[in-house]
């Protein structure tokens, strides 16, 4: 599959060189902050099943992709902006990454600002939940 498109997690790359490898498959994220890249363009991409491969195991059980299909389905995505990552680098177990992600959500605009926690596992990056704060 080649998509020429520019890819929406904002890296400037087009989306077949850049998040595209992670959702087929063909390459694992790094750092915590590709991994949050990623699974934006999995929401714009309607990636679904990346988007529950993603996120921490325990939680995979209860993850409504039906739900999560719909409600990107119903958004138009706008960008995301990486407002800072605290670790999360490629030698780290864990780390988190504050963003925020706008969208239009059945034509009202929505602003999605959070702080993201991230942890590794047997290599690989999760999601795990939102931090408090
Ligand atoms: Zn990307």
């Amino acid at each position: 599959m080649v998509d020429d498109d520019v890819c929406p997690c904002g890296s400037g790359g087009t989306y077949s060189a850049c998040c595209g490898y992670f959702h087929s498959g063909l390459a694992i994220a790094e750092t915590a902050e590709q991994l949050m890249r990623s699974r934006y363009a999995a929401y714009v991409k309607q990636e679904v099943g990346y988007l529950k491969a993603t996120l921490w195991p325990p939680y995979q059980k209860s993850f409504n992709e039906i739900g999560t299909l719909l409600r990107a389905k119903d958004s138009r995505w706008l960008g995301l902006e990486i407002i800072g990552t605290y670790k999360g680098q490629s030698t780290d177990k864990e780390g988190s990454v504050e963003f925020v992600a706008r969208s239009v959500v059945n034509g009202v605009a929505d602003e999605q600002r959070e702080q993201s926690l991230f942890k590794k596992k047997a290599g690989r990056w999760f999601y795990v939940r939102a931090v408090i704060r």
